[in-house]
């Protein structure tokens, strides 16, 4: 199996390092990933100026590394072109969870779902990071269960897997869609200019069966998700009432 790893984070975040090390007990593994932090980036592309990649000197214990002057999904895209037959994309181990509709900004998600448009499986890792960095030698076991129990499953395509801390176990789960707040946040900057920090938080407790209710009691969540947005129910109920749109 061959094996891609991008980030959103960055080359040079512990996270990536994690994830090639876990991700070379699944197969021949490539690491290519942004020049620097592209979090909350989404699935931005890079359409109006020249993509370059350059070998990475750090050490990803003897596997090729490359830095691209781009977003996670150009990683992808790049990198897949260099690098063929592909068969998974790896992405994180984002530092930070990418839970409910923190899907919709996600770069690390967004890599996942580059791979999926290319015809490959797209599987996106994450874990909360706050003061201390992740412990990633007590997360690597799980990291590699929950990899298990999906890279070799032919009926998943895009996956999103978010670690807790201290894992207790690991749980299939559906994306939290209750609302959250993007909400601006306004401060004084160092030259007494207003600035203003667009924060997101969820609104309302997490609901059972969720990726956030399995994160926040301590489980691995990971969420089989789809790329097609359409609302069947609503595209339904428009038919009934109005067959042909006059
Ligand atoms: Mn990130």
């Amino acid at each position: 199996m061959r094996i891609l790893v991008t980030n959103d984070d960055g080359i040079y975040s512990p996270g990536i390092m994690a994830l090639a090390k876990v991700a070379q007990r699944f197969g021949e593994v490539q690491v290519v990933a942004p020049d620097v932090e592209q979090s909350s980036m989404g699935h931005a592309i890079t359409a109006t100026r020249p993509l370059y990649y350059k070998k990475s000197p750090i050490t990803f214990e003897g596997i090729d590394a490359y830095r691209v002057n781009g977003t996670p999904a150009d990683c992808v895209a790049l990198g897949t072109h260099l690098w063929a037959k592909t068969d998974v994309v790896l992405s994180g181990i984002n530092m930070g969870p990418n839970l409910g509709n923190a899907m919709w900004h996600s770069g690390t998600l967004a890599a996942a779902k580059q791979a999926v448009l290319f015809g490959m499986k797209g599987i996106a890792l994450s874990t909360p990071a706050g003061k201390t960095e992740p412990d990633f030698d007590q997360l690597e076991p799980w990291v590699e269960k929950a990899l298990n129990a999906v890279i070799n499953n032919k009926d998943l395509s895009l996956i999103n897997i978010n670690l807790p801390p201290d894992p207790r176990g690991i749980q299939w789960t559906r994306q939290s869609v209750r609302l959250y707040d993007g909400k601006i946040v306004p401060g004084i900057d160092p030259m007494g200019r207003k600035h203003y920090w667009f924060t997101v938080f969820p609104l309302e407790a997490a609901e059972e069966g969720t990726d956030r209710y399995a994160v926040e009691n301590g489980y691995v969540s990971i969420t089989p998700l789809r790329l097609d947005l359409t609302n069947e129910a609503e595209l339904t109920k428009a038919l009934q009432k109005q067959p042909i749109v006059s």
